[in-house]
């Protein structure tokens, strides 16, 4: 399989499905039985207490209400539920209540934007989670209010679905919300949209098994453990990761070069005349340029990783090799640069402005950039990364001064 697609899905599956379907098949196989009692008095707290101190300090307000909105719904399903699943009256009102709201709710944070805890958006949502806290009280509690029988509303015994336990309108709610996050998850957007698609996916498995108690307490910590862990992800990735090229940025390669021992080769790549590429077509597709030189980047061969230098420079480090080992890999990757022509969408900054210019629209455009590369590794004279840097960076200069697009060492 390509090495992208299984990049991918693991990206896709790891930290999130690993958490949740690890949590299945210990309580399935009946692993966690012995420590089960003891386990419900940690675990859910735990998930909770850090999920609220990340939210908070990382301002991560999704965050704060998912793990609220569990949290609601856990304590709500064991209070009512009494240890076990009501088959009627105002327990089994109350299961397919929350099984209808919790998905939604799940979605609906999935969707929203980051917009505080403490603001005016915050408190909103804050007080409309708790209204439903209310609503749900209400119509468990005043069945003759008639709303008891819709969320009650169960498919007919025949049905294969009927098995889930779960009514009709609890059903229906729990499709929407897959179907919403899993065209979120599909296109990857970030790495805490996938934790809300494992979060959801651990919360159907709790109301699925239709087991009220220790069981479903553990399957909610973990939709919150997920978000927890995705959040922590995200915060890694923001401090390692470039934004704009989503490669590694300078704090990886400062740590990366930390770790370097015995010999070592640094390469320092530049894109030639980037600024009149900026003039001619415009800061956007000089972006766009810039990540899509970045994901070649990523496709060197020997053994060498890239990080974003900064601006319109790269840094490509090639742990164990000389200078002469690194040089054929540096200039195939040139020379294919150099052939490629780059899709870009965007207006030419020469020509008249459109009257309505449209976020990302504008013709597509074949551009096509060069660079030039400088390269030198540990030896004698350059004892430490800094100055192997430093004689990168000269060695560019020169390949500059050649008349670029070309490698110096
Ligand atoms: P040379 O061939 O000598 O490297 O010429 P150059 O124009 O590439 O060199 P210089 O370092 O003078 O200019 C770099 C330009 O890169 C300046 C800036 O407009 C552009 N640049 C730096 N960072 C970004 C970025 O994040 N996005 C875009 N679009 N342009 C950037
Ligand atoms: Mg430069
Ligand atoms: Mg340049």
């Amino acid at each position: 399989m390509n090495s992208v697609v299984v990049r991918t899905l693991f990206s896709l599956f790891v930290p999130g499905g690993l958490v949740v379907f690890t949590t299945a098949i210990l309580l399935y196989m009946g692993t966690l039985d012995k420590s089960l009692s003891a386990l419900v008095h940690i675990y859910p707290y735990a998930v909770a207490a850090a999920g609220l101190l990340l939210g908070w300090r990382f301002n991560r307000s999704r965050l704060v209400f998912a793990i609220l909105v569990l949290a609601l719904a856990d304590r709500a399903l064991l209070y009512f539920s009494a240890g076990s699943l009501a088959s009627a009256g105002m327990g089994r009102t109350l299961y397919n209540t929350v099984a209808f709201l919790l998905p939604l709710n799940l979605a609906a944070l999935s969707l929203m934007q980051e917009r505080g805890i403490i603001t005016v958006h915050g408190i909103g949502r804050l007080s409309f989670i708790l209204s439903q806290a209310v609503v749900v009280y209400l119509i468990c509690r005043f069945p003759q209010l008639g709303l008891a029988g819709f969320f009650n509303y169960s498919l007919a015994k025949a049905h294969l679905l009927s098995r889930l336990s779960l009514a009709l309108p609890a059903l229906m709610a729990f499709g929407t919300a897959f179907f919403l996050l899993a065209i979120r998850f599909i296109r990857h957007e970030t790495v805490l949209e996938n934790g809300f698609f494992w979060a959801l996916l651990s919360v159907f498995m709790a109301f699925a098994a239709g087991k009220i108690g220790p069981f479903s307490t553990i399957y909610f910590a973990t939709a919150g453990a997920v978000l927890v862990i995705s959040v922590i992800e995200t915060s890694h990735s923001m401090a390692f990761q470039d934004e704009l090229t989503g490669i590694p940025g300078r704090r990886a390669l400062d740590e990366a070069l930390l770790k370097l021992t015995g010999n070592y080769s640094v390469a320092m790549l530049d894109i030639d005349f980037f600024k009149k590429f900026n003039d001619r077509y415009g800061h956007d597709v000089g972006d766009q340029v810039l990540r899509l030189v970045a994901s070649r980047f990523t496709q060197v061969s020997g053994g060498g990783k890239p990080y974003r230098y900064g601006g319109e420079e790269f840094t490509v480090v090639f742990p164990g090799k000389t200078v002469s080992e690194t040089t054929p890999h540096l200039e195939r990757l040139r020379k294919e640069l150099a052939k490629t022509r780059f899709i870009v969408r965007g207006g030419d900054r020469r020509r008249k402005k459109p009257e309505n210019p449209k976020k990302g629209g504008g013709p597509r455009k074949r551009v096509k950039v060069t660079i030039s590369i400088g390269v030198a590794e540990r030896n004698e004279r350059y004892g430490n990364p800094a100055q192997v840097i430093q004689a990168a960076d000269k060695a560019l200069y020169r390949a500059k001064k050649k008349g670029r697009n070309r490698t110096s060492t």
